[in-house]
This record gives structure tokens, C-alpha cells and sequence, in this order.
């Protein structure tokens, strides 16, 4: 009897997974933040992909026919917006999809763009106070898509929200370890403005909000000078941009990198910023470890030095005293 029930219990059970596995929908993202986030909050009762890969540039992708595929393909569209995606509206037109496509930063406030009239910075995820609306958007936009899984999807989003507000709070008080006149953050491009608003730093960046630009040397000027009157002590490489600018100003300036930083994408598996949450505190831990480092060797250096000094020190005389004693055998001898 038991054996029975036990048959019906499974092959029920492997119904509903089958009936589940082929209903399923799929979930297009243009970036791999909000790809991690769609992943996070429907706990693979969809199907998430992302068009722009781990490690590429979102401002300057260009699709291709696999992109064009998967967005026909797709059941929700879920981008950025804000003049992020310039090449997705293309990609829709040739696709012939009849997706719906939300726009994730709805709802929130943009910052303008300080060099593009009526232009809005894109970058809102780098807050992750501002990720909460993020989520919030994709967890109704599932919702929508998926009535029947909606509960799932408001548990996840309540754990995954739980998570963003203690990273926001875990960012707030890391950097405030910096001392003050170095909170100064220079990258390549301007993808921490609404970082900087939110935990306290100053930005700098050789290009513009987009990475579809060319450095001017006034850009050059601007930040050889920033560096001086700031002593800023560290430059940030970032992820997806040519380093190569940042790497000629540090070294111009003759100041180290302080590491590299996840902004438009998240990293692969093997990387320290897998996901959305470890990229944005990985960008923390290695911007303060940087803009730290100076004080720390400045506080720690003069002890150690001594320190050595007096060991050489101590060598010598211990040298010249068994030197002496030495003598003075062969001399009695
Ligand atoms: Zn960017």
C-alpha cells in the first residue's frame, strides 16, 4: 500500500516539475545587474537571460542576430533605461517580439547628466538604496507575467530586500572610515555619481557618463589638479572600460591603482563581484583599502622604521663585541 502511494506521490510530482519546466517563461534583461536581480527574486521559476555579456560594455553593445533570437524569444524585456540601452529600441523593431519591456528605473529620481543637455545619468543601481526600487520593479513586473508563481516572488523579494538594505547601511559606514579630505573617487568614467550622493564621495572620471566619448585635455587638466590639492593617493580601474588613460595619470602623477571596479557589469563566476550585492561591496572594500592606505603607512611607518634601524643597530655592536672577545682569546693564547 505504502509502495503505492509512494508511486503516486512521484509521478505526480514529476508532472507538475514537467508541467512547470514547460511553462516556464523567459525573462530577456540588457544588463547583467538586473539579469543577477530577475534571477535573486524569481528563484528559477523563469527563465533569465541577459543580452549584454559578463565583462562587455552596455553604452556601446552592438547586437547581434543571437540578440535579436532571444529577444523574440522573450516573455518580458527588462531594461535600465535612461539613455543606457541607446541600441535596444533597434534590436525590439528587428526582433518582431511582442514582450512587454519594463523600464527598472522607473519611479526614481534621475541625476542629469553634467555634460549632455536633458540627458539623465543611467547608473542609479551604483545606489544601493536605490536597487530597492530596482527590485521592486522586477518583482511586479514578474508578478504580471507569472500570477500563479507571485508569492514566491514577494518571498524572495523580501530576503533579497533585506540583503540590499544591509549593504547599503554596511557602504554608508565603510566609507565614512576615510578620512574626509581623501573621499575623493577618480575613474574612468562617470559611473558614481549617484555612489558619490549617497555614502559621502567626490567624483572625478576621465570621461563622461557614457564611454562613447574621447578624453579632452581640459579633463586632464582638471584631474592632474584635483589630484595635487586633494593628494589623492589612489586611481580606480574599471571592469569594462581601457584602462589605459587612468593608467598614464597615475603613473604621471606617480600614484598607485587602487584596484579595479565593477560599474556596468557584474563579474564572472571566478571574480570577487559574481553578483549585484558582492559587486557593489567589493567596490567598497576596494575603494576604502586605497583611499585608507596612505594614512595607515603614514601612522605605521615611523615605528617600524625605527624599529629596523635599531636592530641594525644592536647587530653591529654584538658583532663587534664577540670580534673583541675573539681577539682577546688569541691574544691570551
Ligand atoms: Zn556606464
Amino acid at each position: 500500500m505504502k509502495k503505492i502511494t509512494l508511486f503516486f506521490i512521484l509521478a505526480f510530482s514529476s508532472i507538475v516539475l514537467f508541467a512547470q519546466e514547460e511553462e516556464k517563461k523567459t525573462v530577456v534583461a540588457t544588463a547583467s545587474m538586473m539579469a543577477d536581480m530577475a534571477t535573486n527574486i524569481s528563484g528559477g521559476l523563469v527563465d533569465v537571460k541577459c543580452i549584454v555579456p559578463i565583462g562587455g560594455d552596455p553604452h556601446l553593445h552592438e547586437p547581434t542576430p543571437r540578440d535579436a533570437q532571444l529577444v523574440n524569444k522573450a516573455d518580458l524585456i527588462i531594461k535600465n533605461g535612461l539613455t543606457f540601452e541607446g541600441w535596444l529600441n533597434e534590436l525590439i523593431e528587428n526582433s518582431g517580439t511582442k514582450a512587454k519591456t519594463i523600464r527598472v528605473t522607473e519611479g526614481i529620481n534621475p541625476i542629469q547628466s553634467a555634460e549632455y543637455k536633458n540627458s539623465a545619468d543611467p547608473h542609479a543601481w551604483m545606489d544601493a538604496s536605490l536597487g530597492l526600487k530596482y527590485i521592486e520593479n522586477i518583482k511586479n513586473a514578474l508578478s504580471e507575467l507569472d500570477p500563479e508563481n507571485a508569492d514566491v516572488f514577494e518571498f524572495n523579494y523580501g530576503v533579497y530586500k533585506k540583503q540590499l538594505e544591509d549593504l547599503d547601511q554596511y557602504i554608508k559606514t565603510a566609507i565614512q572610515k576615510i578620512p574626509a579630505k581623501k573621499r575623493v573617487l577618480i575613474t574612468s568614467h562617470d559611473a558614481f555619481q549617484y555612489y558619490g550622493r549617497a555614502y559621502g564621495i567626490q567624483l572625478e572620471a576621465i570621461l563622461g557618463t557614457s564611454t562613447d566619448a574621447q578624453a579632452q585635455t581640459s579633463d586632464i587638466v582638471r584631474l592632474n589638479k584635483v589630484i595635487r590639492e586633494n593628494k589623492v593617493p589612489a586611481l580606480f580601474v574599471e571592469s569594462t572600460v581601457n584602462p589605459k588613460l587612468l593608467k598614464q595619470l597615475a603613473s604621471d602623477n606617480d600614484i598607485q591603482i587602487g584596484g579595479q571596479l565593477y560599474a556596468d557589469s557584474i563579474g564572472d563566476k571566478d571574480s570577487p563581484a559574481p553578483t549585484y550585492i558582492d559587486m557593489l561591496k567589493h567596490n567598497t572594500d576596494v575603494i576604502v583599502a586605497a583611499l585608507t592606505r596612505e594614512s595607515n603607512t603614514e601612522n605605521e611607518s615611523a615605528p617600524k622604521e625605527d624599529g629596523s634601524s635599531s636592530w641594525w643597530l644592536w647587530g653591529i655592536i654584538a658583532a663587534l663585541l664577540i670580534g673583541g672577545f675573539v681577539m682577546m682569546l688569541r691574544m691570551q693564547s
